[in-house]
């Protein structure tokens, strides 16, 4: 009795630790949490796109709660006049148990956005989503035009892929990829990730459709800002706010991306692993409690 108690007391404080650093990069557990981020990103000058929690979902009642989590929050945002959309996983609509469940779940949340004048992103995971992904995305996009998916800079197969979705006038969020993948896959380098993102982001600037630069990474945006072309900057909640005000300022179109919801610790995670500096954030913030 009491060996359990602690140890559920001890995994209560680990959390609420975590959880303190994690807010930087996350809005909060709940959609009201999520809405506020938003407005104050709207008050910024910036959209507000928002992505709940969650991914690999196994289990098809969570399926289903992802799916109403996200019809209730394109609501919230239309009621409160949020400037701004919604940002999905595949796997968080059930990609990982059956895709055809997936598609009738994109399908649903895709016609709500479009009643409620909203964009959609799609957002793109691991390698071995990325095929199921993009034939779901340019079946979305024959029934909505305002439907994008993220395209990843470290996927060598990415160039091939981006023609593809050029052709059918999709709109391209380039990301440089957040997970880890084989060398089978993925350029290994950081040099040869940036310069394909580069290439990536010359063939976006030379085409007409809508594009999304996706990063932090100062030389890429100045690059992208040189290009021209239609698109927009977008960079994540909690990660270099002096450049958002910067983009904000020089009349750049800029949307913070705001996660919520209590799946907090693996997106947490790939943040922490981004950047040295923010494993000692996390270890000041163990230190102080
Ligand atoms: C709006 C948005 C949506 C995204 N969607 C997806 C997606 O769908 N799929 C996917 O795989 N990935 C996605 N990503 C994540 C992306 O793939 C990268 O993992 C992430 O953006 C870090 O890479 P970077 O482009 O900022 O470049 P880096 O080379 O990693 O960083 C450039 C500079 O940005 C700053 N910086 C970067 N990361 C951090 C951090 N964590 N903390 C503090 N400073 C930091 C540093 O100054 C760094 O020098 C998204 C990113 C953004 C901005």
């Amino acid at each position: 009795m009491t060996v359990a108690h602690s140890q559920s007391y001890d995994s209560g404080l680990v959390e609420r630790l975590l959880f303190r650093v994690a807010r930087k990069w996350v809005a909060g557990y709940s959609s009201a949490d999520a809405i506020e981020a938003a407005l104050d990103a709207n008050r910024r000058g910036m959209s507000a796109i928002l992505n709940f929690l969650g991914e690999d979902t196994a289990d098809e009642g969570q399926v289903g709660a992802t799916v109403d989590e996200y019809l209730l929050l394109m609501g919230m945002m239309h009621d409160k006049n949020v400037q701004g959309c919604a940002s999905v996983k595949p796997t968080q609509l059930g990609l990982a148990i059956d895709y055809e469940m997936c598609r009738q779940n994109f399908k649903k949340l895709a016609a709500r956005a479009r009643e409620r004048g909203q964009f959609l992103w799609i957002d793109m995971e691991s390698a071995k989503f990325t095929e199921d992904t993009i034939t779901l995305y340019l079946e979305l996009l024959k029934e909505n035009p305002d439907v994008g998916i993220a395209v990843q800079a470290y996927l060598k197969r990415s160039g091939a892929d981006l023609l593809h979705i050029i052709e059918h006038g999709g709109k391209v969020r380039l990301v440089k990829g957040a997970y880890h993948e084989l060398e089978e896959h993925a350029f290994a380098s950081g040099e040869d990730v940036d310069s394909n993102y580069l290439h990536l982001l010359k063939m976006l600037a030379g085409g007409d459709n809508f594009f999304a630069v996706a990063t932090h990474d100062s030389k890429l945006i100045d690059e992208a800002i040189k290009l021209g072309g239609k698109c927009e900057f977008q960079l994540l909640m909690g990660i270099r706010d002096e450049l958002k005000s910067q983009l904000v300022a020089s009349k750049m179109t800029v949307a913070e991306y705001i996660p919520y919801g209590g799946q907090w610790l693996p997106y947490s995670v790939r943040r922490i692993r981004e950047r040295k500096r923010n494993l000692l954030l996390l270890a000041r913030s163990l230190i102080q409690q």
